[in-house]
């Protein structure tokens, strides 16, 4: 059930390896550049048409690295005879991929992360999310650090036929390259849109790789189903006979079998959720983000907002607002009295850590 199918297209048509990254910390403080560290290469099928890496046996595995830095397991898998683990570290939120011996993670229960690392930014913004009485919609972080000059970006990426809005990130490196590189951004993605947007996807990872942006994945579900004749009490992840676990694991070995790095956070498809579905995000391990400023919509920006666009083609109005926006600010963003905000840290930030 969770095999991601087939003979999906390739990453990229004469790519023969693909490396994992590590997405390293980002303080916006302190930090000059990203730090991303090559963990392992993963070889793809050598000669003929290049396939992407399969993943086998991937699961929901909690548990706690033996060595320091102590993070906690997330997923575990096996590629190439080696066993897999996404991890994150709960001081910085910030996830990566290791190829670790057996022993080197020590299994362990939802229950006693959450006493052994009740300190940390995780933890707290795991106990927040759970003790929040969830909306219908935009459940989940909404802000994150109130005191920052400027927002996260946040960037949808639903299933769609059309071409991604290049246009947006080619404003954004307008408006910011100078100021801040790489530029803090946080793309949510569908499996639907990764499997139909290769070159874009491609796009996005060449921005990335060349400094320009410092990215974020978001896990956005895989099917991201929507009927738009369908109230929205059974819409999206709450259409009847939903597979949550499908539409969240899939997803994440969909984006690892594209070279991303899923983070910790979640975004609803539609942002809808209710109590159900939203503890059952959490119990993945996941926090789920919402928004207090979807640009289309109206809603303005404030300091520490979660800033919504979508990138998918189908958002004009969004994209227009926002490149608007980013002219008017230019003065700002100039003299760094505007900037925007890598959401790992500034919900670390948030909590108080
Ligand atoms: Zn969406």
């Amino acid at each position: 059930m969770l095999q991601p199918g087939t003979g999906r297209k390739a990453f990229s048509g004469k790519k023969q390896g693909m490396v994992w990254q590590r997405v390293g910390f980002t303080n916006r403080y302190t930090q000059a550049a990203i730090r991303k560290v090559l963990i392992s290469s993963w070889l793809l099928c050598a000669g003929s048409m290049p396939t992407l890496a399969q993943l086998s046996g991937y699961t929901v595995f909690y548990g706690v690295t033996t060595q320091k830095p102590t993070q906690v397991s997330l997923r575990k898998w096996a590629f190439q005879g080696r066993s897999m683990y996404l991890l994150v570290n709960p001081q910085t939120m910030n996830t990566s991929v290791a190829a670790l011996p057996d022993n080197a993670v020590r299994r362990a229960t939802q229950t006693s992360l959450q006493q052994q690392f009740g300190r940390t930014a995780y933890v707290k913004a795991l106990a927040v999310e759970k003790a929040r009485d969830s909306n219908l919609q935009d459940a989940g972080i909404e802000r994150a650090d109130t005191t920052e000059r400027g927002f996260s970006l946040t960037i949808d990426l639903c299933p769609s036929t059309k071409p991604l809005t290049r246009s947006v990130f080619e404003n954004l490196i307008a408006a910011f390259g100078d100021e801040e590189k790489p530029i803090p951004v946080t793309i949510t993605v569908s499996g639907l849109w990764m499997n139909s947007h290769q070159d874009d996807l491609a796009y996005l990872k060449s921005l990335s790789a060349r400094g320009d942006l410092d990215i974020t994945w978001v896990n956005h579900s895989y099917h991201h189903r929507f009927d738009p004749k369908r109230p929205l009490p059974v819409n999206f992840l709450l259409e009847p006979n939903t597979d949550i676990a499908g539409e969240v694991l899939l997803n994440e070995q969909t984006m690892l079998q594209n070279g991303l790095v899923p983070s910790v956070f979640f975004r609803f498809p539609g942002l809808v959720s209710d109590k159900l579905v939203f503890d059952r995000i959490l119990d993945f391990g996941l926090l789920p983000i919402g928004s207090d400023a979807w640009l289309a919509k109206g809603q303005q920006p404030k300091q520490g907002s979660l800033v919504l666009i979508h990138a998918n083609g189908n958002e004009p109005v969004g994209i227009n607002d926002f490149i608007q926006l980013i002219r008017q600010k230019s003065a700002s963003i100039r003299n760094k009295q505007w900037l925007l905000y890598e959401l790992p840290a500034s919900v670390v930030k948030s909590e108080g850590n």
